[in-house]
């Protein structure tokens, strides 16, 4: 695997998701993808966007902007999908566009707070727990009405819709299940004046049950870019 390879490796995903979305019947492009770049260098990230490859999603704050400092020529719309800690909601605010792992209202007000008032309001998908494991990032699910609310009232913050990121399984029909519970989440929580449009769900080995099921936004890694190199 080398920075050759993204390109071919890019075109392999789009074509899971263009065979995934025409199982479920859905358009191939109500699916956008994410190229999950965290741990890889900021050539990688070049080297996808010259395939054509323009959304790119960051786990880690400070790799993160050294990165984009690397790429200021390069016209990237910027994902957060790391855990957010309040000490860098500023930055989080200050230099993405999308923010995915929202679960606390704190940060909510802060990431609002801080959003720069050049920028356009700050995209933010609310983080859903669904595996139920206190280690897994996300608010519990019959919170995350009290979270909406919370979102809502920040003027800064577009709330988009919900993002999961459950438990490894791999079978799809078990994949499916944390996946469609998100969707039947932001049914129940959607109204005409917050649609909840997007669902953030999916990663490299269950991409396909996440189109199933609906997601709008999937997040891949490794089968863009290979495996992360170890730290
Ligand atoms: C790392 C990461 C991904 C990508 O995972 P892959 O298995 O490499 O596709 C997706 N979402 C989140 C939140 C991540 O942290």
């Amino acid at each position: 695997m080398t920075i050759d390879d993204i390109p071919t490796r890019l075109g392999q995903v789009q074509d899971r998701l263009l065979a995934a979305c025409e199982r479920a019947g859905r358009a191939p492009d109500s699916v956008a993808l994410i190229a999950v770049s965290k741990k890889q260098p900021a050539e990688a990230i070049r080297a996808a966007y010259c395939a054509g490859q323009r959304i790119f999603g960051e786990s880690y704050l400070q790799e993160a902007l050294d990165k984009m400092a690397e790429l200021t020529d390069l016209d990237i719309e910027w994902h957060f999908i790391g855990r957010i800690q309040s000490n860098k909601t500023r930055q989080i605010a200050s230099h993405f566009d999308w923010v995915h792992g929202l679960s606390d209202p704190d940060h909510a007000r802060r990431l609002n707070d801080q959003r720069p008032p050049e920028r356009p309001p700050l995209n933010v998908c609310m983080q859903i727990n669904l595996s139920g494991e206190d280690s897994k990032s996300g608010i519990e699910p019959k919170r995350a009405a009290e979270l909406l609310a919370a979102c809502l009232a920040q003027p800064r913050l577009r709330v988009r819709g919900l993002m999961t990121l459950p438990a490894p399984c791999d079978e799809e029909d078990g994949q499916r299940i944390p996946f469609r519970r998100l969707r039947e989440l932001r049914d129940a929580l959607a109204s005409a004046e917050h649609p909840l449009d997007y669902l953030s769900m999916g990663m490299s080995d269950d991409l396909e049950a996440a189109v199933l099921e609906g997601a709008t936004h999937v997040r891949i890694g490794t089968a863009v870019f290979g495996p992360r190199p170890y730290n």
